[in-house]
C-alpha cells in the first residue's frame, strides 16, 4: 500500500511537471508568435435583429501554431495575460481589426475584445487613439467588448479610460452579461452602450423557461436603460425568432455565420442580408 501511494504520488508529480513544461514551452512559442505572424483575426458578423442587415463583426483571434495546429484563444489568452504578452498582442489585435474594418462598407463597425489586464495600463485610451489616427478608422466604427474582470480593478482608472474611449466615439459593450457577480451595479457605474447576453442563456432559449425569462428580462433592461442588446451564440431559427420578438437589437451566432477569415467576411458584407 505504501509503495502504491508513493507510485501514485510520483505519477501525480510527473503529471504536474509535464503540465508546467508544456506551459513553459507554450509561453516561449507565444513570445515568438507575434514576430512570426502566426496570429490571424477571424470575424463573426453581427446583424440587426429586425432588418437582418449587417451591423458589423466581432474580431476573434486565432493562433496557427506551426506544430500544434490551431490553438484556441481560451488556451492562450490566459497565458498571454499572466506573462504580460497581452499588451503587445492586444495592440496587434486592435491595429489589425481597425485596418481590416477600413475595407468594409463605411456603415459597419468592428468589435474588439479587451482583456482586464489591458485596463491596468492607464495609457490604454491613448494607445487606442494612436491606432485610430494611424489606421484612419473613425472611432465611431470601433466597439470594445469588456468583461466584468475589467471593472473589478481600480474603478477610477477604468472609468477614466472608458470615458476617454467614449470621447473618441468608440462604443463600449459589456460582454458575457449575466454571468458575473455584479453585472447590474456595473451598468449603473460605467458608461456602457451595449450589453451582450451571454450565450449560456441564449443556448437554452426558448425551451428552457428560466433561460427564456432571463433573455426577456435583459432585453427589457436594455430598452429601459437605453442600451443596445446583442444576443450571442444564436444557433437556431427558434432562438433567433424568440430573441427578436423579445426586443433584442442584434444577433450573433452560428445561425448567421461562424467566425471566418477576412476575405470571407468581406465577401459576406458585399453580398445581401443573411436573414
Ligand atoms: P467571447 O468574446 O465571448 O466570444 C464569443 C465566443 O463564442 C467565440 O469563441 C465564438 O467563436 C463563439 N461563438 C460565436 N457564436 C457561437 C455559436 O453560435 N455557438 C457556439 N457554440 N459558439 C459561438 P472563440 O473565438 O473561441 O473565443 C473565445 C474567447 O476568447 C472569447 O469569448 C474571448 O473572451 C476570447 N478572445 C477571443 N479573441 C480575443 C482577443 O482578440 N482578445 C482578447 N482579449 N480575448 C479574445
Ligand atoms: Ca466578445
Ligand atoms: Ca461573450
Ligand atoms: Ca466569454
Amino acid at each position: 500500500a505504501k509503495e502504491d501511494g508513493r507510485g501514485r504520488y510520483r505519477v501525480f508529480e510527473d503529471g504536474m511537471n509535464a503540465r508546467i513544461q508544456a506551459r513553459r514551452s507554450l509561453e516561449v512559442d507565444l513570445r515568438r508568435a507575434i514576430a512570426r505572424q502566426e496570429f490571424t483575426l477571424y470575424y463573426q458578423p453581427q446583424v440587426d435583429a429586425r432588418t437582418g442587415a449587417y451591423d458589423g463583426a466581432e474580431a476573434l483571434i486565432r493562433w496557427h501554431h506551426p506544430e500544434r495546429g490551431l490553438v484556441s484563444p481560451v488556451d492562450f489568452i490566459p497565458l498571454a495575460e499572466e506573462t504580460g504578452l497581452i499588451g503587445p498582442l492586444g495592440e496587434w489585435v486592435l491595429r489589425t481589426a481597425c485596418t481590416d474594418a477600413l475595407t468594409w462598407p463605411a456603415n459597419l463597425t468592428v468589435a474588439v475584445n479587451l482583456s482586464p489586464v489591458q485596463f491596468r495600463d492607464a495609457r490604454l485610451a491613448t494607445t487606442i487613439r494612436g491606432i485610430l489616427a494611424e489606421t484612419g478608422l473613425p472611432g465611431s466604427r470601433l466597439e470594445v467588448e469588456i468583461t466584468e474582470g475589467s471593472l473589478l480593478q481600480d474603478e477610477q482608472r477604468t472609468l477614466t479610460i472608458l470615458r476617454e474611449l467614449r470621447t473618441l466615439g468608440i462604443r463600449i459593450s459589456m460582454d458575457d452579461f449575466g454571468t458575473g457577480y455584479s453585472s447590474l451595479s456595473y451598468l449603473r457605474r460605467f458608461p456602457f452602450d451595449k450589453i451582450k447576453i451571454d450565450q449560456s442563456f441564449v443556448r437554452q432559449t426558448p425551451e428552457d423557461k428560466d433561460s427564456a425569462a432571463i433573455v426577456r428580462a435583459i432585453a427589457m433592461l436594455g430598452t429601459s436603460l437605453g442600451l443596445k442588446t446583442t444576443a450571442e451564440g444564436v444557433e437556431t431559427q427558434a432562438q433567433s425568432e424568440f430573441i427578436t420578438n423579445e426586443g433584442c437589437d442584434q444577433l450573433q451566432g452560428y445561425l448567421i455565420s461562424r467566425p471566418v477569415p477576412l476575405e470571407a467576411i468581406t465577401a459576406l458584407f458585399a453580398g445581401s442580408s443573411p436573414l
